[in-house]
């Protein structure tokens, strides 16, 4: 069954104003799907009625096949892991920025969880373990390590679903194709979502959702899209 569906969602911020006209599209357990479109398309707005900032005016929102209206906020939030554009680190150690989400953890256990996530491909890649500190006082991690630090925090967690908005989209390319490929090392069974508005970011989804005033223009795998046609 799909992970996450929406359902002929019809919403707008104001009444005269709608910005999904009947957006459907499903997304299938553990695929990697990418939500493309300009700016100003509504794909943050997607992300927000996810996490129920809003509620559609019409259609509905399933995840594991259950109306979002009916789950708890605190089940949904452990359902969807978000990592956002631009992350805010701690001033405090890389392993405390990992695990900060788990209460009184040591650095030694959130090692071990981070390991027993497999993310060790993501951290191996900085340039400091878990003791270093980072931010004002410690170490400066670039905008494509404090990401890999952001991704780490949300997977720890090992949340079924992975969202990510625009979380590659202020990295150059090299940095942002080097990130991709260490997710889908580390999350290939996991089901994700990938909003962006550039089409760099997309070469790995298995299906694309190309999203336009509201509706879905197109959808199809890489190839269908951008191949011969
Ligand atoms: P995208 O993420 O694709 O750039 P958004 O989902 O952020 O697009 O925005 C879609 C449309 O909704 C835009 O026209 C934007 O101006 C409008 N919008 C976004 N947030 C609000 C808000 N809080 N109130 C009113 N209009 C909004
Ligand atoms: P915590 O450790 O506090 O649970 P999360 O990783 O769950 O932190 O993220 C905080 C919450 O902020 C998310 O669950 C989500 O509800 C909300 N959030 C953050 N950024 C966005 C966004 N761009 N769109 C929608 N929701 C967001």
């Amino acid at each position: 069954t799909p992970t996450v569906v929406f359902e002929n969602v019809v919403f707008g911020y104001e009444k005269d104003r709608t910005i999904l006209h009947g957006l459907s599209f499903e997304v299938p357990a553990g695929s990697h799907v990418a939500i493309v479109g300009p700016s100003g398309a509504g794909k943050s707005t997607i992300a927000r009625l996810l996490f129920r900032f809003y509620d559609p005016q019409a259609g509905r929102i399933l995840v594991g096949g259950q109306d979002i209206r009916e789950v708890t906020q605190a089940s949904l939030r452990a359902a969807i892991g978000i990592v956002p554009q631009d992350s805010v680190l701690f001033n405090d150690t890389i392993g405390y920025n990992i695990g900060y989400g788990r209460a009184g953890a040591s650095a030694e256990e959130i090692e071990a969880a981070a390991r027993g996530a497999s993310l060790m491909p993501l951290i191996e890649r900085l340039p400091a373990g878990f003791e270093t500190e980072v931010g004002e006082r410690g170490l400066k991690l670039s905008g494509g390590e404090k990401q890999r630090v952001a991704i780490a925090r949300t997977l720890v967690k090992n949340p079924p679903i992975l969202l990510l908005d625009e979380a590659t989209s202020a990295l150059d390319t090299r940095t942002e194709q080097d990130i991709l490929a260490t997710l889908h090392r580390v999350s290939e069974d996991r089901t994700s979502i990938s909003i962006a508005h550039r089409l760099s970011t997309i070469a790995d989804s298995d299906r694309i959702f190309v999203l336009h005033e509201g509706t879905l223009a197109e959808s199809g795998s890489h190839t269908e899209l951008l191949g011969a046609g």
